[in-house]
């Protein structure tokens, strides 16, 4: 552990510095449970989960005083409801996820769970009823099972085997030279995107927290991938107070609610069929990546053509 504290610092004091590959740090940091920018509060208690309902309340955010990020976001996410969170680019979508688990205090406002105050609250009661599949899983050196049962640390092989079922990922895994006992990451197997999501996803299946924070995958992964890693994130968001980002509005269309985030405010906010009969930000939106998904099929179709 003293080997490790070095680095740490070390990445603790540039990560203010770090505009690009945030994505990859912050999981990291997800992954030891720590982070420079928050400090638990000297009385602060256990997190009490009893219906796992989320409140934002006038969250107001900025990394840096000069350019506010988040201006006034309010919603809540009901006991065992899913709210997806769309919008272009940069609105603020994963900043409202950081806020949550939080990676940053917010500038106003107050963001709850049940009634606490997550500034209230220890970081590691709050993170261990806070499951958090990202878009970019940074995987530990070590082997797929043991990357898997770092969600429950107790859990029996049978477990860990189940929760890879159930992630859609058991098949990729029984075809591994050394199936749960293969190594990867930076000295292992390299695992795609789609690969290492699911194996977040197990790890999340095996925690199994009350609350859950989805950052979908993007289009950069292939229909068939997406469409299991869709299946697996329906079966984990089961019965759980689920926020999730949604890249791809398909993926949307059952959500409690679906909030319309552009340029840290919400434009929007109903359910798909209320905002596409709306026709705005929503429906534009939605007409847009259709048009991009046939335009994509009829590409492929010409390919196979060929
Ligand atoms: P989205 O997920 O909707 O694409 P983000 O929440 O990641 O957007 O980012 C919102 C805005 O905040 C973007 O303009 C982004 O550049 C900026 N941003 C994100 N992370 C940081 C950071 N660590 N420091 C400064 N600006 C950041
Ligand atoms: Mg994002």
């Amino acid at each position: 552990l003293m080997q490790l504290s070095i680095p740490l610092n070390f990445i603790g004091s540039v990560y203010r510095e770090i505009r690009q590959g945030l994505a990859d740090i912050e999981q990291m940091f997800a992954l030891l449970d720590v982070h420079p920018e928050v400090k638990d509060a000297p009385d602060a208690k256990a997190l009490e989960v009893t219906d796992g309902v989320i409140r934002f309340e006038d969250v107001h955010f900025s990394y840096d005083a000069a350019r506010p990020i988040l201006k006034g976001i309010s919603f809540e996410v009901p006991a065992g409801k899913t709210v997806a969170i769309v919008g272009p680019s940069g609105a603020g979508k994963s900043t409202i996820s950081r806020l949550l688990y939080r990676f940053y205090d917010i500038d106003r406002g107050r963001i709850s769970i049940d009634g606490q105050d997550i500034r209230e609250v220890t970081q590691a009661s709050l993170r261990g009823k806070i499951g958090m599949v990202p878009q970019d899983t940074v995987l530990f050196n070590d082997t797929v099972g043991y990357n898997i049962r770092y969600g429950r640390i107790g859990a029996s092989d049978e477990e860990v085997a189940r929760a890879a079922e159930m992630a859609q990922i058991g098949p990729f895994i029984e075809k591994l030279p050394e199936g749960l006992n293969t190594m990867v990451g930076e000295r292992g197997l390299k695992l795609s995107g789609g690969e290492k999501q699911r194996v977040a996803i197990a790890r999340t299946i095996l925690k199994a927290p009350p609350i859950l924070i989805l950052d979908e995958a993007t289009s950069a992964l292939d229909t068939a991938t997406e469409q299991e890693i869709q299946a697996s994130l329906d079966y984990v968001s089961k019965g759980r107070t689920t926020l999730v980002i949604a890249h791809r509005l398909s993926t949307v269309i059952n959500a409690d609610e679906i909030i319309v985030l552009r340029d840290g405010v919400i434009k929007e906010r109903g359910r798909h069929d209320a905002l596409l009969a709306q026709g705005g930000l929503y429906a534009s939106m939605w007409t847009r990546q259709r048009e991009a998904t046939e335009a994509e099929e009829q590409l492929k179709r010409m390919r196979e053509q060929d």
